[in-house]
């Protein structure tokens, strides 16, 4: 996997499954670790910003999920930039 997460351009080249496992697929979702976008995989795994419409109609436990990874990610970005 290689892509540019579409909201901060930051080169994601790798990805956590936070539902299902193994590779990502045309319409999982996933969270940008730099700056913690909903992101959606498209065709040729392509990301693409969610809507707010398309997060509301996730399931609950998956938007849990999300949640759980966003604040993850922030903690990250926090710890990093302590540390530079
Ligand atoms: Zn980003």
């Amino acid at each position: 996997m290689d892509s540019y997460c579409p909201n901060c351009q930051k080169l994601l080249d790798a990805a956590i499954a936070v539902g299902g496992s193994g590779s990502p697929r045309s319409g999982d979702v996933t969270v940008c670790v730099y700056c913690g976008a909903l992101l959606s995989f498209g065709v040729g795994l392509r990301l693409r910003v969610l809507t707010w419409d398309e997060v509301l109609a996730l399931p609950l436990d998956v938007r849990q999920r999300l949640a759980v990874v966003q604040q993850v990610a922030a903690e990250f970005q926090a710890e990093r930039a302590r540390r530079s």
